[in-house]
């Protein structure tokens, strides 16, 4: 038979263990209500613990008696419970009848039965956290011994209560933060680290599935234009909105994660076909139908939409993202992200092996990149007045590659910069061989240059580097870039554009109609150029497009610009932009892009098409 101390110390022994356990506060409370009704003689004990409002947050209570005493307190904001809690010390009822300190509490608890209260004030530091109530339904005092006992009790819990709190609040800190270290502040989605643990479940899930995993790489067009015409509050808000759309359409099991300003990346498993994957990119795209209405101001806006798909057996790695952000690019590139348009790689991508990178650099360093160049005639004579270097490379097993694939691989890495090093390199030496003076004057060799090639390392040097090698006046290079990517690329690359103009070197807007195309854009651009695109030609006789053309050739010459018109295919074509004034020309109808010898074995005074059909 144990005695009242012993119990005494088991049960303290009991609280003490919670210190070192992760014991929830509820518990702790329980716990003391239960063991202490068996310590010392008292019909019921009642745990409030109060917040600094003297609102209950949490209350435990041996039997529903005490429970209901325990909120009669909490009701009335009175009773002894508040009274130690307020006043740090215990208190002590021997005869509810007696006492005049509650005159609302005393009457109504007696009713229900109680006789006698006892209060411990949970202590901590100078203040309290609660009371812990002892409830006798007959009158009479608690031995001193028995007072100290459950005022030890009351002082040990306590410090196993404010343990526990601090416990729970780092808990929830942690949490916390482990949720800001996987989400984008601004829209709440996942950020690219989430995006990249759950591609790494999707994987393992896919191993044991025969489905097919789809990925989405968005990246808004033009949304420089909206901070900057609107302010970055008005963009922040938009991307917000476009966020919340995005969930909306979403699956249970998908993921759509924000990975930088305004690029998203959606993940959508277990697909039973690569139809059904083809169907989630056509709702995305539809996402943008509608306006989005932020600040009382309607944004419509369009999106590039890249897609890449693995099937059954196959991997799901980040290079999917990549693939998606490749296909992705080539869609703005094609489609100037006029209209968003989901596309997928297309077939020549996707049967890329994952390191094509590599092969790239193999190529350039094997010499296998070559470089075509296409005539670019003067309307006024037809006499060629210049050339385009574009990339060319003829895979020893995979066949001719666009240039296209071959930039959009590239610039996944600083590859970019050594194959737009050689390029520019090989067309300055070029055109020094082919002479200087009249010859390909005024325009000289036109050359393609990325945005993020623009942008990365110091490709001012690079030019400048070339130029001198060569030995080349500097207004004899024309550097194309996309409307889209130059209107959409940063500060540093308007600086990088005002040094090469500065030095002499010509900037051209290449395919423009196809991206944002507001003419009030030519008249912020630092260019020279402005080349015409391909798509808007083929409508150009009686097309409503002949007044795009028009228009923006009469703006280019109004700013002192020059016109270049692309793609050029029929006798017809050529007439009607003659007609509109255009100075320059480009396309099949006149040349098709030719090796360094052709074009050097051309006469170049003869005026084109009459005297390309040795070119052809
Ligand atoms: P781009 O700069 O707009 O070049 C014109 C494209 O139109 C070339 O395609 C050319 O072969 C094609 N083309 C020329 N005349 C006609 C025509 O009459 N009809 C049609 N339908 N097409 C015509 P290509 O060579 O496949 O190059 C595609 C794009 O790849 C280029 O478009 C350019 O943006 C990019 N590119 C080419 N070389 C380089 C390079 O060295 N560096 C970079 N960054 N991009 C390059
Ligand atoms: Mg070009
Ligand atoms: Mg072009």
């Amino acid at each position: 038979m144990i005695n009242e101390e012993e119990r005494l110390a088991v049960v303290l022994r009991e609280f003490a263990r919670t210190l070192t356990t992760d014991f929830p506060i509820q518990g702790i409370v329980d716990h003391l209500v239960g063991r202490i009704v068996e310590v010392l003689p008292v019909t019921g004990a009642g745990v409030t613990l109060i917040s600094h409002d003297l609102s209950p947050k949490y209350v435990s209570a041996s039997n529903a008696a005490a429970l209901g005493f325990e909120q009669l307190q909490s009701k009335y904001g009175e009773g002894p419970g508040i009274l130690a809690y307020q006043s740090g010390e215990s208190v002590a009822v021997p005869d509810l009848l007696l006492d005049e300190r509650f005159p609302v509490f005393g009457p109504a608890a007696r009713a229900e039965g109680l006789a006698a209260v006892f209060t411990f004030p949970l202590r901590h530091g100078d203040g309290c956290i609660g009371a812990l109530d002892l409830y006798r339904e007959t009158a009479g005092p608690l031995s001193v011994h028995e007072m100290i006992t459950a005022e030890t009790m009351a002082d040990v819990v306590s410090a196993c209560l404010i343990n526990a709190q601090a416990r729970e609040r780092a808990d929830m800190a942690s949490a916390a933060y482990l949720y800001d270290s996987l989400h984008d502040p601004l829209t709440d989605l996942p950020n690219r680290t989430l995006l990249l643990d759950r591609l790494y479940e999707a994987n393992l899930r896919a191993k044991r599935s025969r489905l097919y995993t789809s990925v989405y790489f968005v990246d808004l067009d033009r949304f420089k234009l909206v901070n900057d015409h609107h302010g970055h509050h008005v963009g922040d808000q938009l991307l917000i909105a476009v966020a919340r759309r995005f969930s909306n359409i979403l699956g249970v099991e998908d993921t759509v994660a924000r990975i930088s300003g305004d690029e998203f990346v959606f993940l959508c498993e277990a697909l039973p076909d690569p139809i059904e994957a083809k169907n989630i990119g056509g709702r995305i795209e539809r996402v943008f139908d509608r306006p989005f209405v932020v600040d009382g101001l309607r944004l419509s806006i369009s999106a590039s939409i890249g897609m890449a798909v693995v099937g059954p057996g196959e991997e799901v790695s980040a290079e999917l993202i990549a693939h998606a952000d490749t296909a992705m690019y080539l869609i703005k590139r094609h489609r100037g992200g006029r209209r968003h348009v989901v596309g997928q790689v297309d077939s020549a991508l996707s049967s890329l092996p994952l390191n094509f990178e590599q092969e790239i650099g193999d190529a350039l360093e094997k010499d296998e990149l070559q470089i075509a160049y296409q005539p670019i005639v003067r309307m006024s004579d037809n006499v060629m007045s210049g050339v385009e270097a574009l990339l060319r490379w003829d895979h020893p097993t995979r066949g001719r590659i666009s240039p296209l694939i071959i930039v959009g691989a590239a610039e996944r890495s600083s590859l970019i910069n050594l194959v737009g090093e050689w390029v520019l390199e090989r067309s300055c030496a070029v055109l020094r061989r082919w002479g200087t003076g009249d010859r390909l004057a005024p325009i000289g060799i036109a050359v393609n240059v990325s945005a993020r090639q623009l942008v990365s390392g110091d490709f001012f040097g690079t030019v400048e580097h070339a130029v001198s090698r060569a030995g080349i006046d500097p207004t004899r290079l024309v550097l194309e870039m996309t409307e889209n990517l130059l209107i959409e690329d940063s500060d540093r690359a308007m600086k990088v554009l005002t040094d090469l103009r500065r030095f002499g070197v010509r900037i051209a807007v290449d395919d423009f109609g196809t991206g944002y195309s507001s003419l009030s854009y030519l008249t912020r651009l630092p260019i020279d150029i402005v080349k015409i695109d391909q798509s808007l030609i083929a409508g150009i006789a009686g097309g409503p497009e002949a007044v795009v053309v028009s228009a923006v050739t009469n703006l280019a010459h109004e700013l002192g610009m020059v016109v270049v018109v692309e793609g050029i295919e029929s006798q017809e074509q050529h007439d009607e932009i003659v007609r509109m004034g255009c100075d320059y020309a480009q396309g099949y109808h006149f040349a098709v892009p030719m090796s360094e010898s052709e074009i050097m074995e051309s006469d170049w005074s003869l005026p084109l098409p009459n005297g390309a059909s040795q070119f052809r």
